[in-house]
């Protein structure tokens, strides 16, 4: 909490003085909460209380320059929900105030910790297959394929962000670029009949011909990338699918990524805001009960005495 480190965010400063006008506005017993992005904001919503004011930061640099500014006499009604990104700082665990999400993001949460796409499939599937236990074999193809997809995407720009490469798209009408996602991808560069892993470097080529790289970066990000696929896990001191899977895998690339298997595999189509929000309406209370986002939201209103789930 205020223990910590002051970190030097000086481009956020606008976002923690906002931060700080909401706390400001907020009436007695009512809680801020604040997320990292629209689409966590989203997910997190159904379970929260009504008086709550969810606040996303459209950024994580911008959420913890408020978490580490925002003076101690107007934090008690603030809670700040954090998506771990496989490189949280260490003192960043453990706080009470602070919740981290245990996958890339909320939406990462719902699909791999609470099998949501599970309630998703079943609609769609459903119409198409008679025996439950097909639909649900193609449910966990269609996640662990997802799963791949979306990380292998997420290693690739991890690589292009780390050289300074774009990994954003233009839109000129719009005029807002955006990050690429599988859908912008060719459909050539993942493999669909099968579930064995896409080609980096078929994988490299086909993202940068999309954003415009030069050829010879597309060489250095598909070295990159190949290279850190066969690293060690910290953690686990082994080539480790699954915690690569946690700190890449983010829930825009997932949903596009479920949306298009659907598509391509069963000829289902389900936009992915449909996926979206039944990813979001589908966990049952009882799941829900061991979501950890949910679980620690639940300790930091005992801590505080302030309520924020519903
Ligand atoms: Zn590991």
């Amino acid at each position: 909490m205020t223990s910590l480190p002051a970190l030097d965010y000086p481009r956020a400063s606008a976002f923690l003085a906002e931060v700080r006008s909401a706390t400001r506005a907020l009436k007695p017993g009512q809680v801020l909460a604040i997320v990292e992005g629209v689409s966590d904001r989203a997910a997190l919503m159904p379970h929260f209380a009504g008086e709550v004011v969810l606040k996303a930061a459209k950024g994580r640099e911008k959420l913890l320059s408020a978490y580490f500014g925002l003076e101690s006499s107007l934090r008690s009604p603030v809670v700040f929900i954090f998506d771990c990104d496989g490189n949280t700082p260490l003192e960043l665990k453990g706080q009470v105030d602070l919740v981290i999400s245990s996958n890339r993001d909320m939406e990462a949460d719902l699909i791999f910790d609470l099998n949501a796409f599970h309630g998703v499939t079943q609609d769609y599937l459903g119409r198409i297959y008679e025996d439950t236990a097909v639909v649900r074999a193609h449910t966990e193809a269609a996640v662990e394929q997802a799963s791949e997809m979306s990380t292998d995407l997420g290693l690739i720009l991890k690589g292009a962000k780390a050289m300074g490469l774009t990994t954003h798209i233009k839109r000129p009408r719009a005029g807002i670029d955006r990050v690429i996602t599988v859908t912008d991808v060719n459909d050539a560069a993942f493999d669909f009949s099968s579930r064995r892993p896409s080609d980096l470097s078929t994988l490299s080529q086909a993202v940068g011909t999309v954003l415009g790289w030069g050829q010879l970066d597309i060489e250095e990000i598909s070295k990159r990338a190949n290279s850190e696929y066969e690293t060690h896990c910290a953690r686990h001191e082994t080539v480790c699918g699954r915690c690569r899977k946690r700190q890449l895998a983010n829930g825009h690339h997932l949903v596009d990524a479920l949306s298009l298997i659907l598509d391509r595999v069963h000829g289902q189509i389900v936009s992915p805001s449909l996926v979206a929000s039944g990813l979001r309406m589908s966990p049952s209370p009882l799941a829900l009960k061991s979501w950890v986002v949910l679980r620690r939201l639940k300790a930091w209103e005992d801590a505080s005495g302030m309520r924020v789930l519903r």
